[in-house]
């Protein structure tokens, strides 16, 4: 089996520990990864601090080969991440002409002179490749340092997704292992978690290979099964022999085999019966009704609905 690649990432910025702003770079980097084959193992959030962001840095390198980092390439005081990764990797900071003059001209045509604390975002590690972006004036990085790989990207999803697309993707491609992740979900109603645990605990713990996760959702219960390997045949095996087991002790408490909702399901069921449904509610606000309508084309099987009021 060839080896598979590991990943962690490091989302940086103070704003991102406050209420206000959500690390969403990081759901986005991990989908793209997954395709890939890589794992993501670990993710941290990190404020605008040196020494924390340096320790995150730290730990990363020495679990995994591949550490991809948002945010922090500001040009202002805040914004870290660059001169923390060239000191912990002893690399010197070098203007880089090219950039300068890059930003410089974004300036420029805007009708404004470059401010000085600008000058900072032209600094490169030595031996980093640059990411150009086209998107905003910080560059992002690449580095590689003892047969691991760093990618400084910048925080803002509309300049991160593309160089991703564009200037991660393929370094990642040419480096590509063929593992890759297989992955079942099942979704349960009608029981609770722990019940749901008991009765198929003693058929997933026989597959060591096989990462086995149950959620507790609204109304349902879910369970996942994934697995990363580069033999298809015997991952589909492996899977299709574990649901068969689920089936058995499950048997019709599960409504999901594919990942779709109850209402998905619903609206399949009602419509490869030629049937139609009205609800008549009471205390739930429409809530039923709403859940069925929110299928696209579910006037099709939906008649009309009646919500009493007085059920409140
Ligand atoms: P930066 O100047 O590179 O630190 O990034 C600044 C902006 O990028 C912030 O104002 C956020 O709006 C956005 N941003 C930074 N990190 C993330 C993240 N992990 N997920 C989503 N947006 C982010
Ligand atoms: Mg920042």
């Amino acid at each position: 089996m060839t080896k598979q690649m590991k990943a962690e990432i490091i989302a940086v910025g103070s704003e991102l520990l406050t209420p206000d702003r959500m690390d969403t770079n990081s759901l986005f980097l991990t989908e793209e990864l997954n395709k890939l084959g890589i794992e993501v193992v670990r993710k941290s959030i990190v404020g605008d601090n040196r020494d924390y962001l340096s320790a995150a840095f730290k730990e990363a390198l020495e679990r995994v080969e591949l550490v991809i980092a948002s945010g922090g390439l500001g040009p202002t005081e805040d914004d870290v991440t660059r001169e923390t990764v060239a000191d912990l990797l002893s690399r010197k900071l070098h203007l880089h002409q090219e950039i300068l003059r890059y930003i410089e001209g974004r300036f420029r045509q805007l009708g404004r002179e470059m401010p000085a604390v600008n000058v900072r975002q032209a600094m490169v590690p030595e031996g980093a490749e640059i990411l150009e972006n086209p998107r905003g004036s910080a560059p992002g990085l690449w580095l590689e340092d003892a047969g691991r790989f760093i990618a400084l990207l910048p925080g803002p999803p509309r300049e991160l997704k593309p160089m991703y697309q564009e200037q991660i993707l393929p370094r990642l491609q040419r480096r590509g292992s063929s593992i890759r992740m297989f992955h079942r979900e099942l979704r349960v109603a009608g029981m609770g978690e722990s019940s749901v645990e008991q009765r198929i605990k003693a058929i997933y713990t026989r597959y060591a290979e096989v990462n086995t996760t149950i959620l507790a959702a609204p109304g349902e219960i879910q369970i996942h099964l994934r697995v990363w390997t580069d033999d298809a045949a015997h991952a589909q095996k492996t899977l299709d022999e574990i649901v068969q087991g689920f089936e058995i002790a499950l048997a019709e408490r599960i409504f999901s085999r594919d990942g779709s909702s109850m209402e998905e399901v619903v609206a399949g069921l009602l419509t490869r019966n030629n049937s139609t449904i009205s609800a008549a509610e009471s205390c739930t606000g429409g809530l039923l009704a709403q859940r069925l309508t929110s299928i696209a084309g579910s006037s099709s099987y939906s008649s009309g609905t009646h919500s009493d009021e007085r059920g409140r």
